[in-house]
């Protein structure tokens, strides 16, 4: 089993790397090496940035900000991100266009799905930013909105572990990873494999979801050849 066109969802917190805040370099060129072999092996692949390393609307809520205007504030913040990525990706060689939910033309395309099909049938790398442009949303819900919509067969959800456990690896020795759970587990017994509506919308499109370690070299090539690299949440 081998996908065609894959959904990469990266978190802030992804590219921070052990930093506090903001992006680290190092792994931003890591991830720049990694994508480069999925690009040379013919894949196709679109990518939603998160912006938490910067900033998350909910945490300036709950600080008083209004929630909307935070929002907004934060996926400008993943517009960030994306340029950073284009950059490091470009540098690698790999040709990536950026695609914005929220007008930025100065520095980015604007969102048209024709145009980001075309891109990726054209071998170009698309980094979306600016989530799904509406507030009361995450990128994990716009990584599958975008998933549907340009047709992808899997979404990768790009972690720093190797899948989704029983119970936390890091408190409990004998905790197991699963191989493979359906939607309806991760929704009924809440785990934190993307958010609950990223779940659903994956779920009712039939789009399988791969959680795996993207920092293990060649991970992402062999999730892409259908290795079981992580868990697989499917129907
Ligand atoms: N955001 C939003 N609508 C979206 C996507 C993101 O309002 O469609 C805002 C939200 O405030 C969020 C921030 O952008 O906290 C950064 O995105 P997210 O928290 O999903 O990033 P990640 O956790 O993946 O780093």
């Amino acid at each position: 089993m081998t996908y065609r066109r894959v959904l990469l969802k990266l978190s802030g917190e992804y590219l921070m790397g052990n930093l506090g805040y903001g992006i680290d370099p190092k792994v931003v060129a890591d991830i720049a090496e990694e994508i480069s072999e999925v690009v040379e092996q013919g894949f196709q692949l679109a990518i939603v940035v998160g912006g938490g390393n910067i900033f998350r609307g909910v945490k300036a809520a709950s600080a008083g900000m209004d929630r909307a205007t935070a929002d907004y504030i934060g996926m400008i913040a993943t517009v960030m991100n994306a340029m950073t990525l284009q950059d490091a990706l470009e540098r690698a060689n790999i040709p990536t266009r950026v695609l914005t939910a929220i007008a930025m033309q100065e520095v980015a395309e604007p969102y048209i799905r024709r145009r980001a099909i075309r891109h990726l049938e054209k071998g170009r790398v698309i980094v979306f930013g600016a989530g799904s442009g509406n507030p009361f949303f995450t990128t994990d819900t716009t990584a599958a909105l975008r998933a549907a919509e340009i047709d992808a067969d899997v979404v990768f959800k790009a972690t720093k572990v190797d899948g989704v456990y029983d119970s936390d690896p890091a408190l409990n020795p004998s905790a197991r990873r699963y191989q493979s759970l359906n939607y309806g587990h991760v929704l009924t017994h809440d785990l934190r494999v993307m958010d609950s509506t990223a779940i659903a919308l994956c779920k009712e499109n039939n789009i399988p979801i791969v959680i795996f370690d993207l920092s293990v070299r060649g991970n992402i090539v062999r999730a892409i050849q259908g290795e079981p690299v992580g868990t697989l949440v499917g129907g």
